[in-house]
This record gives C-alpha cells, sequence and structure tokens, in this order.
C-alpha cells in the first residue's frame, strides 16, 4: 500500500425520485474514492425500507436484481472505509434498525470522539451493540428518545454527540441531514427535477445530471419530506473547522467541497509551493494520480514544464499479493513505473501531496533515479504530517509520521532527495480562497479544535495536554 492517510466515507441521498436506488448507486459509484471496504443501499416506499449491503466495491455488491428490490421514491447509501469499528459487515452501513418511532436507517462520515463515554453509559443501561462502529450510538440514543416527533427524537440523540459528523438518516416518511457544529466533514444539497440529493461531494451530483444547491451548513439538521426542505439550528454556536485535507489529498478534483473548486485549491497549493519553493529544474513530474493539480500549478508558475515521467496502473486491485517477500519494493513498482525517455539525464522536480511515513517518497525518488534523473527536487503540497487524526481520518501513530520524529534533513536524507521542501501552513491556507480560519489544520499543527478523551487510543497515539482553552495541544 502507498503511505497516505486513508480516505474516510462517503454518503449518497436522495428524496423525491421513483429511481432513488439506482441513482444511489450511481452516486457511490463516483464516491468510491472516499472507502473501498464496504457499501450499502437502504430505499424507503413511504411504507417499508429495506436494506441491501456487503462487502467490497460498490460495482460487485450491487446488481440489477438487488437494486429492484430496493423500491421506493428515497434512498441513502454509504461507501466505507473503516475509521471506527473493524472491516467486517455487520459494520457496513446503513445500519438499519427498527424500534419505538418506526424505521430507521442511518449512514455517518466522520468520527465521534465521545463515542466511549457514550457507549459505556448506553450499555450500562442495557443497550445491545450490534456492531463495533461509533454510528449505531445515534440510533440508540434515538430509540431512547421520549420525544413523540420523529425529527425531536433525532435532534435529541445527535445534540449528544461530538466530533466529526456528517450523517444521513432515512425514515419512511423523510430524509434527514445532519452535519456537526465544526462542519469538519463535507456535505452538498443539490436539485435533480423535483428531487433533493445530499452527498459527500459534488462528483456524485454531476454523475446523476444534479445541479448543486448549497452546503448543508456546519449545525444544520436539513429534514427533507413531502413539504421540502425545513433546516433546523439545534447545536451551540462553534468555530468552523473543515477538513483542510480533503482539498490536498481525498476530495475528488473534479468535487466542490466546503463550498470551493477542490481543482482550483490543488491547483493553487502548485502555485504557492512554487512561489515558497523554487529549483532549478528541466520538468516537473507529478506523483498520480493525487500530485497532478499541484504539479500543474507548480509548472505554470514556475515555468518549467509538467510532463508524466510516473505512470500509474489503474488496475490493481485491493487485493493485490506480492508473489514474493523478497522482491523489494514490488508494490509500489507495480502501482507506478517511471518513464524513461522522460526522466534521462533531466533534474527532476518531483510534486506529491503528503509524505506520510517516507516509505513510498524513498522508493520514488530510487526509481526516477534508476530511470535516469540526475536530480530529484521533492515538494510536497502541504506542511509536514505531524499529528494524527482523530476526526474521521485513518492515520498511523503519530510515532510513525516521518515528520513528527525526524528534521526536514533527516527525511530527505531518508527519501535520498536531493532537496526536499514542504508548502508552508501559511501557504496551504493562502490557497484556500475564502475563510482561512474555518479550516481544522490539526495534523499539520497538532493543535486540535476539538478536544478527544484521554483514552487509551489517544495515549497511543501522542502526548497530549489539554490547555486551559479546552483546545488539546501535542
Ligand atoms: S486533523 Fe487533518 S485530516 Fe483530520 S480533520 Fe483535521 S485537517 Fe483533516
Amino acid at each position: 500500500m502507498l503511505d497516505k492517510f486513508k480516505d474516510e466515507c462517503g454518503v449518497f441521498g436522495i428524496y423525491g425520485h421513483a429511481e432513488s436506488s439506482n441513482l444511489t448507486y450511481l452516486g457511490l459509484y463516483a464516491l468510491q474514492h472516499r472507502g473501498q471496504e464496504s457499501g450499502g443501499i437502504v430505499a424507503s416506499d413511504g411504507v417499508t425500507l429495506r436494506a441491501s449491503r456487503g462487502m467490497g466495491y460498490v460495482a460487485d455488491i450491487f446488481d440489477e436484481h438487488t437494486l429492484a428490490g430496493l423500491t421506493g421514491a428515497a434512498a441513502i447509501g454509504h461507501v466505507r472505509y473503516s475509521t471506527a469499528g473493524e472491516s467486517r459487515l455487520a459494520n457496513a452501513q446503513p445500519i438499519l434498525i427498527e424500534c419505538v418511532h418506526g424505521q430507521i436507517a442511518v449512514c455517518h462520515n466522520g468520527n465521534l470522539v465521545n463515542e466511549r463515554e457514550l457507549r459505556e453509559s448506553l450499555s450500562s443501561q442495557g443497550a445491545i451493540f450490534q456492531t463495533s462502529s461509533d454510528t449505531e450510538v445515534f440510533l440508540h440514543l434515538y430509540a431512547r428518545s421520549k420525544a413523540r416527533r420523529v425529527e425531536d427524537a433525532l435532534v435529541e440523540a445527535v445534540s449528544q454527540a461530538q466530533g466529526a459528523f456528517s450523517l444521513l438518516f432515512l425514515t419512511k416518511g423523510c430524509l434527514v441531514a445532519v452535519r456537526d457544529p465544526h462542519g469538519f466533514r463535507p456535505m452538498a444539497l443539490g436539485r435533480l427535477g423535483d428531487a433533493w440529493v445530499v452527498c459527500s461531494e459534488t462528483c456524485a451530483m454531476d454523475l446523476i445530471g444534479a445541479s448543486y444547491v448549497r452546503e448543508v451548513e456546519p449545525g444544520e439538521v436539513l429534514i427533507i419530506g413531502p413539504d421540502g426542505p425545513k433546516s433546523l439550528r439545534p447545536f451551540p454556536p462553534a468555530a468552523v473547522s473543515h477538513c483542510i485535507f480533503e482539498h490536498v489529498y481525498f476530495a475528488r478534483p473534479d468535487s466542490l467541497v466546503f463550498g470551493e473548486s477542490v481543482n482550483l485549491v490543488r491547483t493553487n497549493l502548485g502555485r504557492v509551493l512554487a512561489r515558497e519553493a523554487p529549483v532549478p529544474a528541466d520538468v516537473v513530474v507529478p506523483v498520480p494520480d493525487s500530485g497532478v493539480c499541484a504539479a500543474i500549478g507548480y509548472a505554470e508558475e514556475s515555468g518549467i514544464p509538467i510532463q508524466f515521467g510516473l505512470i500509474r496502473n489503474h488496475y490493481v486491485g485491493r487485493t493485490f499479493i506480492e508473489p514474493q517477500q523478497s522482491i523489494r519494493h514490488f508494490g509500489v513498482k507495480v502501482k507506478l513505473n517511471p518513464v524513461r525517455s522522460i526522466l534521462e539525464g533531466r533534474r527532476v522536480v518531483l510534486i506529491d501531496d503528503s509524505i506520510v511515513r517516507g516509505t513510498t517518497s524513498r522508493k520514488l525518488v530510487k526509481m526516477l533515479k534508476a530511470a535516469g534523473a540526475t536530480e530529484v527536487h521533492m515538494r510536497v503540497s502541504c506542511p509536514p504530517t505531524v499529528s494524527p487524526c482523530f476526526y474521521g481520518i485513518d492515520t498511523p501513530r503519530r510515532a510513525d509520521l516521518i515528520a513528527a520524529t525526524h528534521t526536514l534533513d533527516e527525511v530527505r536524507k531518508y527519501i535520498e532527495a536531493d532537496s526536499l521542501r514542504y508548502l508552508s501552513l501559511d501557504g496551504l491556507l493562502e490557497s484556500v480562497n475564502s475563510h482561512r480560519d474555518h479550516y481544522c489544520t490539526s495534523c499539520y499543527t497538532g493543535r486540535y479544535p476539538v478536544p478527544f478523551p484521554r483514552d487509551e487510543a489517544a495515549y497511543l497515539q501522542l502526548p497530549l495536554a489539554l490547555d486551559t482553552r479546552g483546545a488539546v495541544e501535542r
């Protein structure tokens, strides 16, 4: 595996369309990059909710027969990479239950920081959990609510959660979108004819021909029923903390996230990087695919031509097995191959979106030099990644983040590059066109906007100290 932060999850929902499950299938297809371990759809025909879930890629889970059984004009779907809970079918989403308020399904992008307290409290009151996923907590809180109206019970449930949550709920009568007050994970609202669409990234709307309306706002509970959307704001005001890594790496460049074009932001990262870290060179080479937009920006700004000196094999699946442990670097070689005619005798600027452990960068630099590059100058389109994420991204422990434990020159020596520069934090925030103070940058700064418990997982990740303002600092 390339050593990257791992994508979290993707959610898609539609209300008011006769082809709801087929469109949800297509939406999940477009969001597949956000999770490849499992997927699922729950559809409502106004009387009954029906679910289908499975392990693997969306294309492998659903077929025409399965989708034909998911009848109704409203549906929600999910692709999952497990950031909380194990990778197994029981943890696949959406989760569908029946309780005193009727049937309800939920799917979730994000990670609760108070999941353990909520789970322990619910368990002590007799709750029996069927999954190890933090998402199930919402359903237990909802089921226990004494509120009479569905929307009141939902608000009561989500108000007890802390952390990152972009949620979709489906009942027999409505689709409900909820975004945590910090707005960590993206969620957008769109329109397809008379139908309403809610999804993690707008690339899913593009595929089905829906048009973007607006963001589901941080702290908003958007209830979409027969009378159209109704917006509630039940959470106390909080500082907005969009995940800036969505722009750096996670989201597709053809998407809008947090209301901004990922392609434009990512290209800006490269432009600013070229201004901050110029170097005499003959060719700019992106690490595909994640380094491409930033490399285009770097090339535009520096005047050095961009060429695709590394070619990616798009057909390497998750199940690729190295035939022999003794064949070193085989994992990277099977995914990326150098183009000797571009590299031979050239001074190369190699652009990647991040360095996590450093192992892949080291292999790539060696690969380029073996293909004839005379110099390799590594440029990274974000600051050094020094702290783990607790808001829905799977990251290595701090001890495994090379920039957390090594100086810049030590990292350069390890990856065997002729020079190494990262984008500055200021440069990162300058590349985001608006509201630079509306972004979470914790993985670069170690300053966390939402405190999390000093539990075992936290201690395993990094030494923590709660500061007097309630923020957590490394
Ligand atoms: S810590 Fe990093 S990856 Fe996690 S939400 Fe903040 S910016 Fe995103």
